[in-house]
C-alpha cells in the first residue's frame, strides 16, 4: 500500500512538491509557507509599532520645554526659538484636539495648521532648529531643497516627491509619515522673478509655489512612493498632508532693502522715525512682515499658508565662539569624542579656539564655515594619531594658524 503523503495545512501541497515539510501537533507547514508567514509577521509588527508609538492624546510639551530643548543644541536665535516652540505646540495641540473630539470641538472652533517660515542668512541654524525639533518629537523628518523642484512636466522633481521622501524617512509607515515634519530649504529661490506676475512660463518659480499650496494647506495628495517623476502606470500612495508640519527656510538675500523701503514709505522721513522709534538699522530683519516676502516674490497664497514668520540673526563673534564648545554635540565635543575613541585625551588652548573663530568671521559663512575650519585643523592629527602610543594632545593657537595657512595654500 502506498504511503500517505503529508500535506501542508496552509497551502495544501504535498511533501513531494516542497523542499521541506515541518510537522506540528495536528498538522504540517511547508518551508514556503514558513517564509511567507515570517514576512507577514514582520510587516504587521512594523505597522503596528508605527501606529501605536504615537499617542495623540498624550500631554503636549509646553513651549518653554520645547525651547529649553532647542537651547541645548542651538546657540542664540531666541526669537526664532520662541516662534518655533509656539507653532509646534499649537500644531500638536491641534492633533490632540482632533484625536479627542473628531475634527472640531463642540464649540466648532477648528485650529488651523501653523506652518512656519524662517528667514535668515546661510549657516545661522535654520536647518539645525528644524532637525532638533523633529528629533525631540521623534517624528519622521526630511529636508528638501526647493531649487530642485519644478512645475509638473518639466525637468526636475515634482513637488509630490517631497512627500515620497518623508515616506522613505518613515520607513514607509504611512500613518507616521502623515505626522512628520518637512523642512523646505531655499524657499527664496523659487520666488517670482520681478514683482509682476510673469507672462512667460516660470517653471521653477511661481509654478512651484502654486504646486506647494496644496501640500501646505492640507489635502490628499497622490504620491509616487519611490519619488522622482509621476507617470501614469505607477501606483500611488494617497497621503493626507493635514497633519504634516512644513517648516520653510531661506536666506532671502536683499530682503532688508524691501523692509527698509516699506518702513520708509509708511513713514515720512525714515531717518527721523528711525531715530524716534529706536529702529535697529543694522538688523532690519527683526521688522520683517509678510508683505516683505510678497515684495520679494512669494505669492500671497503661499505666504498665507505659512502663518508663523520668524527670522534668524547673523551670528556674531561670541555666538560663533559658543557654537564651537557649548551645544551638546558641538564641533569641539565631537572632535574630543573621536579622539577619545582612540584613547587620546584632546584639549584645545582657549586662544586656539579664538583663532578658528577669527577665520570663520573672515570667511563670512556663519557657523557653516566653522566646521570646515575645525576639520582642516584636525585632519593631519586624525590621520597620524591612530595606532601611535600618544594619549594626550593639546591644540595650540600656533598649530591652528599653521594648519589653516597650509589649507589655504592648497
Ligand atoms: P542654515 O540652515 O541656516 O543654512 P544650518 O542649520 O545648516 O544653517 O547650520 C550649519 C551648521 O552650523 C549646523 O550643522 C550647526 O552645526 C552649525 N550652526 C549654525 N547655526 C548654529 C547655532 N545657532 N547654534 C549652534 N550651531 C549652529
Amino acid at each position: 500500500m502506498a504511503k500517505k503523503l503529508n500535506r501542508c495545512s496552509f497551502c495544501g501541497r504535498s511533501e513531494n512538491d516542497v523542499s521541506l515539510m515541518l510537522n506540528g501537533l495536528d498538522g504540517f507547514i511547508c518551508s514556503d509557507c514558513v517564509e511567507m508567514a515570517h514576512q507577514v509577521v514582520n510587516e504587521t509588527l512594523k505597522k503596528g509599532r508605527g501606529a501605536s508609538d504615537y499617542d495623540a492624546t498624550a500631554p503636549v510639551k509646553r513651549p518653554a520645554e520645547i525651547k529649553a530643548k532647542l537651547d541645548e543644541y542651538v546657540i542664540g536665535q531666541d526669537e526664532a526659538k520662541v516662534a518655533l516652540s509656539v507653532a509646534v505646540y499649537n500644531h500638536y495641540k491641534r492633533l490632540r484636539q482632533q484625536a479627542l473630539s473628531g475634527k472640531t470641538d463642540d464649540d466648532g472652533v477648528e485650529i488651523e495648521k501653523s506652518n512656519i517660515i524662517m528667514v535668515g542668512s546661510t549657516g545661522t541654524g535654520k536647518t539645525l532648529l528644524a532637525r532638533t525639533i523633529a528629533k525631540m518629537l521623534d517624528v519622521p523628518f526630511t529636508i528638501v531643497d526647493a531649487t530642485v523642484l519644478t512645475e509638473a512636466g518639466y525637468v526636475g522633481e515634482d513637488v509630490e516627491s517631497i512627500l515620497s521622501r518623508l515616506l522613505q524617512a518613515a520607513d514607509y509607515d504611512q500613518p507616521r509619515a502623515e505626522r512628520g515634519i518637512v523642512f523646505i530649504d531655499e524657499i527664496d529661490k523659487i520666488a517670482r522673478k520681478g514683482d509682476n506676475p510673469s507672462i512667460t512660463r516660470d517653471v521653477s518659480g511661481e509654478g512651484v509655489q502654486q504646486g506647494l499650496l496644496k501640500l501646505l494647506e492640507g489635502s490628499i495628495v497622490n504620491v509616487p512612493p519611490k519619488g522622482g517623476r509621476k507617470h501614469p502606470d505607477q501606483d500611488y500612495v494617497h497621503m493626507d498632508t493635514r497633519n504634516i508640519l512644513f517648516i520653510c527656510g531661506g536666506a532671502f538675500d536683499g530682503i532688508e532693502r524691501k523692509i527698509a523701503q516699506r518702513m520708509n514709505t509708511h513713514t515720512v522721513g525714515y531717518n527721523n522715525v528711525a531715530a524716534r522709534h529706536n529702529i535697529d538699522s543694522k538688523n532690519l530683519l527683526k521688522y520683517i512682515q509678510p508683505q516683505d516676502l510678497k515684495s520679494f516674490g512669494l505669492i500671497p497664497e503661499l505666504i498665507g499658508r505659512l502663518p508663523a514668520l520668524t527670522y534668524l540673526q547673523p551670528l556674531d563673534r561670541e555666538a560663533l565662539r559658543n557654537i564651537l564648545t557649548v551645544p551638546k554635540n558641538s564641533l569641539i565635543r565631537q572632535q574630543k569624542k573621536l579622539f577619545s575613541m582612540d584613547g587620546v585625551n584632546l584639549e584645545f588652548e582657549s586662544e586656539a579656539l579664538e583663532v578658528m573663530v577669527d577665520k570663520a568671521m573672515e570667511r563670512n559663512l556663519g557657523a557653516r564655515g566653522l566646521r570646515g575650519i575645525v576639520e582642516s585643523v584636525m585632519m593631519d592629527l586624525q590621520f597620524s594619531t591612530p595606532g601611535t602610543d600618544c594619549d594626550k594632545l593639546l591644540i595650540t593657537a600656533d598649530y591652528v594658524r599653521e594648519q589653516l595657512a597650509k589649507s589655504e595654500v592648497l
